[in-house]
């Protein structure tokens, strides 16, 4: 409280010192100590986590209610299924491989908190954990928060109005309805991933969350902002928008696909855990789940996605698809997952990762602001939708207000890449995207200084 709190000479009554308490709020990271009671406190906090992450996130507390239930979301951005329109059998199948697919990952992200030294190397990121866990449930929770906003659901019923209005062309059912589902959707989703790795809106407040994480694992990464701005912010925006739209145009009825649907599940339970060490390591040891990468975005397929290695860095990424390399094949973005499992995090010498849950919510809206206060109106546009791998010109007097704070922060965290403050023509791609070199503001030097002093020696990792 000492800290805090100042004596006032006059009164003799001590005064609250909120600055000082909201500096230490924003600029202390979550640390573990090596005592007993750090220890009680890290088991505490990382059981809690662990119960939310696998519970509320993973979906382990809704297996209940899935035994009860008479519809179901198969997967993600497909209508429910009314599962008395399905065959008894499949139905039944259905239900059990959507049971697998929760209880698989469930497996996954303990075996990788279990084994992540041992197939790594590397500590496993306890304090990571549990920073991940809070802005996951803070993530999830805006998806509540904008749809319950009232305005919110205007522009939605004039877009649902729009869609009705578009003629059906092409009826598809059966096994051909499932494949044609499925392929659209990934391309929706590979359109729409990749784009949030372009649009510095949508990567810089929204996707580039799920891409801070270092040391990543099943149990450490991130979700994209849920439903921000109809969660363009996470780039989803072709998902949401553009999906209803095609399967308008092709009206594909699930309902008769009987056991196309349950292989699909079936692939869905492995495919679906996708940033897990132990299943990469899986990969690496089997020679027979290599070969579904000719097809498939295998777990470690994905996890390449996270790779923070320049080579992996093909545009602004690469394998951007949820589930068919096909289209990363197709488009020219498809990188081989390495024999080794690559470090992850942002390219460059990226310090805005921390385990501080509100800096780590709000840092991007933080950097967002100061640009768009530090420059002229005509610059906005590009500074909200320019390409992430263009950087505004800072002016001089932001120039001079970090300086020291640069200077500071090059000696901190050597070798970390600090742009020149040229700004750089529109368009112009760097070896480095967007996400990665990047001015560096007070904050992040402030996080930098901590990362590098942590003791897990991995200052030149993560997503
Ligand atoms: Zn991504
Ligand atoms: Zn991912």
């Amino acid at each position: 409280m000492k800290l805090y709190a100042s004596t006032l000479k006059q009164t003799g009554t001590a005064r609250f010192d909120w600055r000082a308490l909201s500096h230490k709020l924003w600029s202390s990271d979550l640390q573990f100590g090596s005592t007993r009671g750090g220890l009680v406190l890290m088991a505490m906090l990382v059981a809690g986590a662990l119960l939310s992450e696998t519970g509320v996130h993973y979906g382990l507390f809704e297996l209940g209610a899935l035994l009860r239930a008479k519809t179901v979301v198969a997967f993600a951005n497909v209508r429910e299924l009314l599962l008395s329109e399905l065959d008894a059998v499949v139905a039944s199948w259905l239900v059990i491989g959507i049971g697998a697919r929760v209880l698989f990952g469930v497996a996954a992200a303990v075996l990788d908190m279990l084994f992540y030294r041992k197939i790594t190397g590397r500590r496993f990121d306890w304090e990571g954990m549990v920073n991940l866990a809070v802005v996951n449930v803070i993530f999830l929770c805006t998806a509540l928060l904008t749809f319950m906003n009232a305005s919110f659901q205007v522009p939605l019923r004039w877009y649902e109005s729009l869609i009705s209005r578009v003629p059906t062309l092409l009826e598809l059912d059966g096994n051909l309805a499932v494949i044609a589902a499925c392929l659209a959707g990934d391309l929706c989703f590979y359109w729409s991933h990749r784009l949030c790795h372009k649009v510095r809106l949508f990567w810089n407040l929204g996707h580039i969350n799920h891409h801070r994480a270092r040391d990543m694992s099943q149990l450490t990464h991130s979700v994209d902002p849920h439903a921000l701005f109809l969660d363009t912010a996470g780039g989803k925006v072709f998902v949401l928008l553009f999906l209803p739209l095609a399967t308008k145009l092709f009206t594909a009825d699930l309902s008769g696909s009987g056991w196309a649907l349950v292989a699909v599940m079936a692939i869905d339970v492995w495919l679906n855990p996708s940033h897990s060490v132990f299943l990469y390591q899986a990969e690496i040891r089997l020679r027979v789940l290599r070969w579904f990468r000719w097809l498939l975005v295998t777990p470690a397929v994905h996890y390449t996605h996270h790779s923070r290695e320049p080579r992996h860095n093909i545009s602004d990424g690469a394998n951007f698809a949820a589930r068919f390399s096909l289209w990363d094949r197709l488009f020219g973005t498809y990188v081989e997952p390495p024999a080794y499992i690559p470090e992850t995090g942002l390219y460059g010498e990226q310090v805005d990762y921390c385990r501080n849950p509100l800096r780590f919510v709000l840092l991007p809206y933080v950097k967002l602001y100061r640009e768009l206060r530090d420059h002229e109106l005509k610059y906005w546009p590009a500074i909200l939708f320019g390409p992430t791998s263009w950087q505004p010109r800072p002016r001089a007097k932001a120039q001079g207000q970090h300086g020291d704070e640069l200077r500071g922060a090059r000696a901190a965290a050597p070798g970390a890449r600090l742009r020149p403050g040229l700004a750089q023509p529109r368009g112009a791609h760097t070896s480095m995207p967007a996400a990665a070199g990047t001015v560096i503001a007070a904050e992040e030097v402030a996080c930098a200084i901590q990362s590098s002093r942590g003791s897990e020696g991995h200052a030149s990792v993560s997503v």
